[in-house]
């Protein structure tokens, strides 16, 4: 945390970690190395056993860059402790391999490799899974009372942007001595902070706008010391640490968050209101439109609405398509959070895998395009939009 305890977030995101340089460098140098020497076994012991901060195995993320970097995350969610992580994969495993062993239930639309991990992989290890829609709220008490201790969800969802109730849902689920843990990628720290709202613990996948140029994979999950302490061993011995080259990066990006994300806000909104109006589309996912299903929640839990929204194009599935090919600044990828801006149809990537009938039930049409808005020209957003639509009219 930053020595100014009371310093703001954009404050944060750039002075926010207190490890000092020998040589006076603002920032911690890349300590591209996997061990560190030591003077006496005293010495080496104070940093193993917690009492002296130093560097001493990579691996264990005992290095200045990476604990630097966390010291910086923490201080952005309002969190007392981070832990990196080689990509949000991996912090959503080791978060449910170490706080999920007595059930985890998946509230609502998430990451498609998140329910992958969550309905084929970790059940083969004894894990009780459960992933329910975001409507379905007996099931969750049920599944509470019945002794399930970690709710997980994503807010805003992936791709319809619902917004879902962080007090509300910390409330029910403490009531029930469950914890709270949320996938805090598509908002960001400067759009929500979940911990301020009663959540346990946060996640994210900072290949996303924490890296922000979609050029690093990294993952974070922030909370207590307590609840992240035995968070440590599993990443430690699963070798789940970021490299120092990716940790610097990593730094080095957060220093621009602030500003980044701002961007992302203001032009995803000019985007949403444009794509409203347009002819050819049938519907605007987004929670900066005043009529959003969410609009109202939005507004009271997250201080942005984002960078992300999707648009229903009418027509089928492969007018869609045709959209998406025919856009020429806004490229066809399967990411989100960086400064350019991506198309993505989820048909086609992040729900591919459902059923046609699941991705109707979970209100995800094959018409819908995923925008991830980057910090380019809005008004070059707008207009690369309207000749794909244009064009798909011919
Ligand atoms: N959570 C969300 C919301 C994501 O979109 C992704 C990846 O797309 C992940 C988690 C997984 O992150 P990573 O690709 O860094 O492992």
């Amino acid at each position: 945390m930053t020595r100014d305890k009371n310093a703001r977030l954009a404050t944060r995101a750039i002075h926010g970690h207190t490890a000092d340089d020998a040589y006076g460098s603002p920032y911690p140098p890349i300590y591209n190395t996997t061990t560190f020497g030591f003077d006496s076994t005293a010495d080496l012991l104070d940093v193993i056993d917690g009492r002296t901060r130093g560097g001493l195995y990579t691996r264990y993320g005992l290095n200045p860059t990476i604990y630097a970097l966390e010291e910086t995350l923490a201080g952005l969610e309002s969190a007392e402790a981070a832990w990196v992580f080689s990509s949000g994969m991996a912090a959503l495993s080791a978060l449910f391999l170490t706080h999920g062993r007595a059930g985890i239930v998946c509230v609502g639309d998430a990451y498609g490799g998140t329910l992958e991990l969550l309905e084929q992989q970790l059940p083969g290890l004894g894990l009780r899974t459960h992933c329910i829609l975001g409507n379905e709220g007996d099931k969750l008490d049920a599944l509470l009372a019945d002794g399930v201790k970690l709710v997980f969800f994503e807010t805003p969802t992936n791709p319809t942007l619902d917004i879902v109730d962080i007090r509300a849902m910390a409330a029910k689920a403490h009531a029930h001595g469950a914890l709270v843990a949320i996938d805090n990628t598509f908002a960001s720290p400067v759009n929500q902070r979940p911990l301020e709202l009663g959540a346990d613990l946060v996640m994210h996948s900072a290949t996303k706008y924490l890296g922000g140029h979609s050029d690093l994979t990294a993952g974070v999950l922030m909370g207590s010391k307590a609840l992240l302490e035995p968070v440590w061993a599993w990443r430690k011995n699963l070798g789940t640490v970021p490299s120092p080259e990716t940790a610097a990066l990593l730094s080095r990006s957060l220093r621009t968050l602030v500003v980044r994300v701002r961007q992302h806000n203001a032009n995803a909104q000019a985007v949403a209101e444009a794509m409203a109006r347009h002819p050819k589309i049938a519907r605007v996912h987004y929670p900066g439109l005043p009529d959003a299903p969410g609009h109202r929640l939005a507004k009271a839990q997250m201080d942005g609405f984002g960078g992300m929204l999707s648009i229903v194009v009418r027509g089928d599935g492969s007018e869609a398509t045709r959209v998406a090919d025919r856009l020429r600044l806004i490229r066809l990828a399967p990411s989100l959070g960086g400064v350019e801006s991506l198309v993505t149809q989820p048909c086609t990537t992040t729900h591919h895998g459902l059923a046609p009938e699941a991705r109707a039930r979970r209100g995800i049409p094959d018409a819908m395009l995923r925008l991830s808005i980057g910090i380019e020209d809005a008004d070059d957003l707008i207009a690369d939009l309207q000749q794909a639509l244009g064009d798909a009219e011919r």
